[in-house]
């Protein structure tokens, strides 16, 4: 991996980070327990709840990947930053740019089930 390209993906880490960070406000403000209202209908409130059980999954989907984005950041100025943790093969470049917290080549990805 060239310089020019750690720059490339320390830059979209920060840019994935950041909006991560926004999407997971969004979805704490959307996820707070809802007031017992009286003008809310029983359906109402069920479809209500339903989409904040929604919400929650992809809250804690991006808490996840906050956490391994931020795992990302620290390493990617190290020599085994890219590299599958389990083939030791070079991670392709264009999925690091695209998803910088990988730590595993597509092949062994897929072959592990991850
Ligand atoms: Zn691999």
């Amino acid at each position: 991996m060239t310089i020019t390209q750690r720059e490339q993906i320390k830059n979209k880490i920060e840019v994935d980070l950041k909006t991560t960070i926004h999407e997971m406000e969004l979805l704490q403000e959307r996820t707070k327990p809802i007031a017992p209202d009286c003008a809310l209908g029983r359906d109402t409130r069920e479809e209500i709840l339903e989409l904040q059980r929604v919400d929650a999954t992809t809250l804690r989907r991006a808490e996840i990947r906050l956490n391994r984005l931020k795992y990302a950041l620290q390493k990617v100025d190290h020599e085994d930053y890219g590299v599958c943790l389990e083939c030791d093969e070079e991670i392709l470049f264009e999925r690091l740019l695209l998803l910088p917290e990988s730590t595993h080549c597509v092949a062994c990805k897929s072959e592990l089930g991850l």
